[in-house]
């Protein structure tokens, strides 16, 4: 038989590169401002159209490419931050592996120019799926400029794949802000469609998260440093009163390299423990300095992972980090550092067994909760039994909820669009359930859910007939927002106006709230507004490709009663009559569950 291997052709082998290299817009940004960044730029342009879909520019100050190295770059594994395999264990540059630009030139057109400070003439350099279109000298400013054309325009199942240009450009956002975050002594500026979206001036890092997150932000920041032989933390984490229902201020980076690290999350949200609400983040803006040599960045291709050689040591630092910060700022009260022998972080010799910390909290200092007041809490961590965060996860505590799991086991059909006969007594459940008791049982019903239908229903009915009115503010409240949490608003101000919530743009990303929907039960402009946001980044209402059903869906969620709020019988009265007036009680619009049912026989059978 003949031999069947054969090579694949370079456009081939970097298409297929390109498949974890470039996933979407967003990815051909992040490598694009590294790329700039390791060039030493001190100012770096990003303009993009339609998400990213049609056109992605990058234009930098930095050194510039040569002739030949303009050729060169768009080849697989070129690169000039490595020569040989010591220097991976050195990396203090943001790309290293020589596959971005190949990656990117064969899913899209690109044009290069770039011109370094000793040359007089630049080079232009286009590429269109990994095919070289022209490559000539042109007259340019010191620099690059990098212009990347109709992404996957080779590909059409991955272009296929894109989402709505506003998701595209919240990635984009997202990278952006990850970028300007590490390196605020770079100017940025980032434009969508012709609207300038944030131009950033060189500036210290407090600045710059203020004018990536807004003003308001400024008073809510603390600093957290902390400087010892293994590691040296510095940045900010946010005040307990700034934390948010949505996450996307959360940062940690890593010798100026963002990182995802959620086992390290866990030691902020234990530092914060019982300081916020539930359901609630901090923002932390939290950066690592630390020996290359003691981490390896080379884990994951889009490399947000990162390996620490002694991930619980740091864990135990950052953890003292954090609550020192909120305790200087009298956020804890200062009992709980005379019981907490945490604080003096331990200078283990290497390889020393270390143990995660153990951190007495003061019982009686308790600001959300009563019901646990004068309970001793200890975090003890066994680091017998944890392996990997993941474990850690699993074992934060869970609530037994013998009745849930039974619940699982029942099929409510049948019984369901009808309501409760008998329903004189309502009982509320770890505030979160309504129990009533029907003919054939048990019937328990998800109170946000069952909100969440009716206001949905009610929505809907009133969009089609126009009778969605807002309660007008008398003193409209001016709310200052972040630039994307900006454009994300008023992008639905139109639907928004139609549900009752009235949104004027005020000036520079300030919005104000002139009228409120009716049937809300949040009552506070600002908090509604956090709420849907919270919601719209989440996507949390994507099912619907229908704006008005997407928005109606939003808004429901935003304004629904929560988990943990009192219910007298009137109300659970209420929201049962009404969940039984909707036209499909069972299911929330996003499909969950609302309501289900313990039979009568389940019971019995329980005390046989
Ligand atoms: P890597 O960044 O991993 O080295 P890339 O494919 O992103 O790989 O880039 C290849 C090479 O092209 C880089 O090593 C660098 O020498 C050069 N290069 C890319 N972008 C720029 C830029 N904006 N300015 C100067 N040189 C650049
Ligand atoms: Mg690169």
């Amino acid at each position: 038989m003949a031999d069947v291997i054969q090579l694949l052709p370079d456009s081939i082998a970097n298409q297929i590169a390109a498949g974890e290299v470039v996933q979407r817009p967003a990815s051909v940004v992040k490598e694009l401002l590294e790329n700039s960044i390791d060039a030493g730029a001190r100012s770096i342009n990003l303009l993009v159209r339609d998400g990213g879909k049609s056109l992605i520019q990058v234009i930098d100050d930095g050194m510039g490419m040569s002739e030949t190295d303009a050729r060169l770059c768009f080849e697989r594994h070129a690169t000039s931050k490595i020569r040989e395999a010591a220097d991976l264990f050195n990396i203090r540059t943001m790309g290293f592996r020589g596959e971005a630009l190949a990656s990117i030139a064969s899913v899209a057109e690109v044009e290069l120019r770039t011109r370094r400070a000793v040359d007089e003439v630049g080079t232009e350099v286009c590429i269109s799926a990994s095919e070289v279109v022209s490559h000539q000298p042109v007259g340019c400013p010191v620099g690059t400029q990098i212009t990347v054309k109709n992404l996957f325009f080779n590909v059409p199942a991955r272009r296929k794949f894109l989402k709505s240009d506003s998701v595209e450009l919240k990635h984009i956002i997202t990278e952006f802000q990850r970028v300007a975050l590490a390196f605020p002594e770079v100017a940025f500026s980032l434009s969508h469609n012709g609207s300038e979206l944030y131009r950033l001036a060189p500036s210290g890092l407090k600045q710059r998260i203020v004018g990536l997150f807004g003003k308001a932000i400024n008073q809510l920041l603390i600093d957290c440093a902390t400087q010892t032989s293994v590691v040296n933390i510095g940045g900010y984490i946010g005040k307990p009163e700034g934390a948010r229902k949505s996450t996307g201020e959360q940062f940690f980076f890593v010798n100026g390299r963002f990182m995802k690290n959620p086992f390290l999350h866990k030691a902020i949200m234990n530092a914060y423990h019982r300081l916020l609400p539930p359901d609630t983040y901090p923002s932390y803006f939290i950066f690592f300095d630390i020996n290359p040599q003691s981490i390896d960045v080379n884990i994951h291709p889009t490399k947000t992972e990162i390996k620490f050689e002694d991930e619980q040591m740091i864990w135990q630092i950052l953890h003292a980090a954090v609550r020192e910060s909120l305790g200087k700022f009298s956020i804890v009260p200062p009992i709980d550092f005379e019981s907490a022998p945490g604080f003096n972080i331990p200078y283990l010799p290497k390889n020393a067994p270390v143990t995660m910390p153990t951190i007495d909290v003061d019982p009686s200092y308790n600001p959300f909760d009563e019901e646990t007041q004068g309970r001793k809490q200890s975090f003890v961590h066994h680091r017998d039994s944890v392996t990997g965060w993941e474990q850690l996860y699993n074992e934060l505590p869970q609530e037994p909820n013998p009745i849930q799991s039974r619940i699982e086991t029942f099929e409510s059909e049948g019984m369901m669009g009808k309501a409760p006969e008998n329903t004189s007594r309502f009982y509320q459940f770890k505030g979160k359930y309504i129990l009533t008791t029907v003919k054939s049982g048990l019937m328990v019903i998800d109170q946000k859910r069952a909100h969440e239908r009716i206001l949905y229903e009610q929505y809907i009915d009133g969009i089609q007939s126009a009778v969605n009115v807002g309660q007008r503010e008398l003193y409209p409240q001016a709310i200052e927002l972040s630039p994307a949490d900006f454009e994300l608003i008023m992008s639905n101000a139109q639907e928004l106006s139609e549900l009752g919530l009235e949104i004027s743009n005020l000036k520079h990303n300030t919005i104000s709230i002139n009228s409120m929907p009716v049937s809300s039960t949040v009552t506070d402009p600002a908090k509604l507004v956090e709420n849907l946001l919270a919601i719209m980044h989440e996507n949390q209402a994507v099912p619907f490709n229908d704006a008005h059903h997407r928005i109606a869906l939003t808004m429901a969620k935003a304004s629904a009663i929560g988990y943990n709020k009192p219910l007298s019988q009137f109300e659970m009265q209420e929201i049962v009559d009404k969940l039984f007036a909707c036209r499909e009680p069972n299911l929330t619009p996003d499909g969950k569950k609302i309501v289900t049912l313990i039979e009568l026989d389940e019971i019995e059978k329980r005390f046989r």
